[in-house]
């Protein structure tokens, strides 16, 4: 079943983005074992992202073959065991975090790529910067030596209103656009789950994060 699904989500992501852009498959893989998740990337999965840093650590030596992105809130006091093990961590979502992600990769001599988390539709439930800031937090973000910013990750809120959300993934594609034109660093936007990928693939999406799509329903919810 995970084979199936997932070689018809590539298949269905294959034609790209309306950008002209190729959208990348994100396994996200919280609650699921590591004999799941390497069958997913015998069928073609080239990326899974974790939530948790636990999680993260447990599976790491027994997952195979494919790079190892960081996809939930993460604590500061955490930062120090991703370090060196993940190409790209998607949950930047305040300074305090970005003061120890630098400081901890500057002592491993090792650059941290990350993406600015956005709060799409500011709920209370969701960290993030808010889309006003988000081009001032990347100005910010890129001053700290050891992190390399590619780009954003962005939440949509729970919404029924289909225009509603379109017009929030357009606007956060305007922003990545216009700070993509001068930063050759910037390339990915990180936008879509289970729910709403085909939506934010339409409105600009060049990677998406898929769980439940992927593997079924997950045993019991973490966020
Ligand atoms: C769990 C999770 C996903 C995937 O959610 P599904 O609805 O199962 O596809 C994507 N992004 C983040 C940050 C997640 O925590």
């Amino acid at each position: 079943m995970i084979s199936e699904n997932v070689k018809n989500i590539l298949s269905e992501l294959s034609t790209g983005n309306p950008y002209g852009e190729k959208v990348t498959l994100v396994a996200a893989t919280k609650t699921r074992t590591p004999e799941e998740i390497n069958e997913a990337i015998s069928a073609g999965v080239t990326d899974i992202g974790e939530n948790r840093v636990q999680e993260f650590t447990e599976k790491y030596d027994l997952v195979h073959g494919a790079a190892r992105h960081f996809i939930g809130h993460l604590q500061t006091n955490k930062v120090k065991y991703l370090i060196g093990k993940t190409d790209l961590i998607h949950s930047l979502d305040r300074f305090e975090l970005a003061d120890e992600l630098q400081k901890r990769s500057e002592k491993a001599g090792w650059t941290a790529n990350c993406l600015l988390e956005i709060n799409l539709g500011n709920e209370l439930s969701k960290s993030g910067f808010s889309i006003d800031s988000a081009k001032e937090a990347y100005e910010r973000a890129i001053k700290y030596p050891n992190l390399r910013i590619c780009g954003f990750m962005a939440m949509l809120p729970i919404s029924e209103d289909e225009k509603y959300l379109r017009s929030l993934c357009l606007c956060m594609r305007e922003i990545y656009d216009t700070i993509k034109a001068r930063d050759e660093n910037v390339r990915v936007l990180s936008m879509g789950m289970s729910g709403d990928y085909r939506l934010c693939v339409e409105c600009g999406s060049n990677m998406v994060r898929l769980g439940t799509h992927i593997f079924g329903p997950r045993a019991y919810n973490l966020k």
